[in-house]
């Protein structure tokens, strides 16, 4: 018997039961060898409940790099990881093909959580095609009738009730289904790929680390569900000798609701995924893209700066129309020029920035590196450098001008690209890159002389980005990075590897869209990741409204009244009281859909104490009593209403049990109620 653990975590190899196990408490998965040395999986369970029924050997197609490979292992592994995290290696050969696989599970110390890596390896003497190899497998068998939900992403919709990051349920059943990436192939066009599988005691969250195409697929097979979820659209011919790296996976389980599920993940992101972020993160921003677009000098910016700095924002952020030969009614002239206009920015960028920072704020600048103006200099000079499908060019049309993709699955690209952002960061004093992507590739690049394949393109352009964001980071240490995609088109717990926070979606115009937004990504992705801005309205509860991750502000403040202007600051020194607590534990306390209220407590775990933002929209209910969560049954605590002053004492276990009661006598408001524990 080996055995290593840590903390939560245990791996094992049982020479006599012929078994592995891999333990992220309260996950425990089991893989048995067979008569035949083949390696399946025999057991999932969350709390000691079985997930799964027992798996024979499947099928080549589906055992690259599955939870159920059929791996005839010849070597294994148990060893440490250098984040505290338990391995387990196995590597054999994969069926009756010619390749040998090397499947590497992870379990880590806290969160519940189990990632899985796989390499294939062509051992033969002829090329191996490689289709869709799924990163997850998962027979289920659930123990009790369990729900899958999954997660909308965040395409610009002005819909009511919201569409962006709404939950989706769906019963498991004999019922295929598919989920998968929009048509222009970005990741989170549609969904996310992140999903739950529920019942009333807890459950099983899986992620998928990748930002290109990939699918969740619930399939029917001999009368049972069966869950995939990995790439799509991919085909590699696998040439002797060489290796071929399936994107990673994740599988956590939790006790409890959603919530829970959400707050292990997040324990796990934040440790072991995410780059680290500052103590005060996540800082407001001022960004000036909805107040004026691409139309902007730095007269027009300085004026917007000093407002921003009085009523307490942290960082300022240049947005598109800040380089040289863009046009403020083009979305293309210019793109891949990436170096400042002089016209608009007589003493350059980095004195602006130096100015900024004279005022207390971090200097942001935004770019879209992965388009370029299909006329311009670096279309002109590299036409081998675009991404072609099907013989043409990729583009897309902005009001008559058209822009190109670039390829990033061409090395020359990805080392152009590094070097050209890292030359736009160190040269003007950069401290907050907020990266775009208004474009997709589509199903990808097919061009044969790019050094990936025909039918890898897009595969191949994942690895390229996740390369370029890799390099940009290691030549600028501290640098901060704002994941965009026209608004949370590409946001997945891969980009999560490399980025700081995420603009959510560019529909940030409606209050209740807002809360939604935040509300929902939240249980894939860390309260720092869902960034919210407030545009001309600065009403408590519009500005509330985006206090539930990342606050930021996008409006002309410098024609704003003294009035508009004090309603901002002191939402910001009311968001930057509660930011320590809404980076902790959040608690949903109303609907999981925006139903009229909104009600979210948010509680930090170590000093007891509490935040809750209650909103009511056109609801015509004017009061409700909410059982709050995370509380200490034998405490008292103090509960301030912030908007009335007024503070009451209660016993924990009366608010635990009976609620406390919320009254919002007029439609469209909000409360801020905070709540200190008095532990004598
Ligand atoms: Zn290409």
């Amino acid at each position: 018997m080996e055995e290593l653990r840590a903390q939560d975590a245990r791996v094992q190899w049982d020479p006599f039961a012929g078994e592995y196990t891999i333990e992220s408490s309260p996950l425990e998965i089991r893989l048995r060898q067979t008569g035949e040395g083949l390696v399946t999986l025999a057991s999932l369970r969350q709390s000691g409940r079985e997930w799964i029924r027992p798996a024979g050997p499947a099928p080549a197609a589906l055992a690259l790099g599955s939870m159920s490979a059929a791996l005839r292992p010849t070597t294994s592994q148990l060893f440490r990881g250098d984040n505290g995290e338990l391995g387990l290696r196995l590597q054999g050969r994969l069926g009756d093909t010619p390749l040998i696989g090397t499947v590497t599970w992870r379990a880590y110390p806290s969160g519940g959580v189990v990632r899985v890596d796989a390499v294939l390896r062509n051992e033969g003497s002829v090329p191996w095609r490689v289709v869709d190899p799924p990163s997850l497998w998962l027979p289920l068998a659930p123990p009790a009738p369990a729900r899958l939900v999954t997660l909308r992403g965040g395409a610009f919709h002005e819909d009511l009730p919201p569409r962006g990051y709404a939950l989706e349920i769906t019963d498991l059943g004999t019922r295929a289904r598919r989920w998968e990436v929009g048509p222009d192939g970005r990741s989170s066009a549609a969904f996310l790929p992140w999903f739950a599988l529920l019942d009333s005691a807890g459950g099983l969250t899986g992620a998928l680390l990748w930002s290109g195409r990939w699918h969740l697929q619930l399939g029917p097979a001999d009368g049972h569900s069966t869950l995939t979820m990995g790439l799509s659209d991919l085909e590699h011919e696998l040439a002797p000798g060489r290796e071929f790296s399936i994107p990673a996976a994740l599988i956590g389980a939790f006790v409890g609701d959603l919530d829970a599920a959400g707050a292990r993940l997040h324990e796990w992101e934040e440790r072991y995924l995410c780059p680290p972020v500052p103590a005060d993160w996540p800082w407001v921003q001022y960004n000036h893209w909805y107040a004026y677009l691409g139309d902007i000098d730095a007269e027009r910016l300085w004026r917007e700066a000093r407002v921003a700095a009085e009523v307490g924002c942290e960082v300022f952020v240049i947005d598109g129309g800040w380089f040289a030969g863009g046009r403020p009614d083009s979305y293309v002239a210019g793109w891949g020029n990436w170096v400042e206009d002089r016209a608009k920015f007589p003493d350059g960028l980095r004195a602006f920035g130096e100015r900024l920072r004279e005022l207390g704020l971090r200097f942001g600048l935004w770019v879209e590196p992965e388009r370029v103006d299909s006329r311009g200099a670096v279309a002109g000079s590299h036409p081998n450098w675009l991404a072609v499908r099907d013989g043409q060019v990729i583009t897309r049309t902005w009001g008559g001008e058209l822009d190109a993709h670039l390829c990033l699955g061409v090395p020359e690209v990805q080392e152009w690209m590094a070097q050209t952002i890292i030359r736009v960061v160190q040269e003007y004093g950069v401290d907050w890159l907020k990266w775009d992507y208004n474009v997709g590739y589509g199903v990808g690049c097919d061009r044969p002389d790019h050094g990936h394949q025909r039918g890898d393109g897009a595969y191949a352009y994942t690895l390229g980005l996740y390369r370029v964001l890799e390099a940009i980071r290691a030549a600028c240490p501290g640098l901060v990075i704002e994941n965009c995609a026209s608004g949370g088109n590409r946001v997945d717990l891969g980009i999560l590897q490399y980025t700081h926070t995420q603009w959510l979606s560019d529909y940030t115009h409606r209050a209740a869209s807002c809360r939604q937004h935040a509300q929902g990504a939240w249980y894939a992705l860390p309260p720092f990741f869902l960034n919210t801005w407030v545009l001309d309205q600065v009403n408590p509860l519009e500005l509330r409204s985006r206090m539930g991750g990342a606050f930021g502000v996008s409006a002309r403040l410098s024609e704003w009244s003294a009035e508009q202007r004090q309603a901002l600051a002191r939402a910001i020194a009311e968001y930057k009281q509660i930011r320590p607590l809404v980076r902790q534990r959040r608690y949903v306390l109303g609907s999981l859909w925006h139903a009229g209220w909104d009600i979210w407590q948010f509680a930090d775990p170590t000093s007891g104490e509490s935040a809750i933002l209650a909103f009511r929209d056109g609801s015509a209910v004017t009061d409700v009593r909410v059982p709050l969560r995370g509380l200490v049954a034998d405490f008292h605590y103090r509960v301030v209403a912030v908007d009335h002053g007024s503070a009451d004492l209660y016993p924990g276990a009366q608010l635990l049990e009976e609620g406390l009661r919320i009254s919002l006598p007029v439609p469209h408001t909000s409360a801020l109620i905070r709540l200190e524990p008095l532990r004598s």
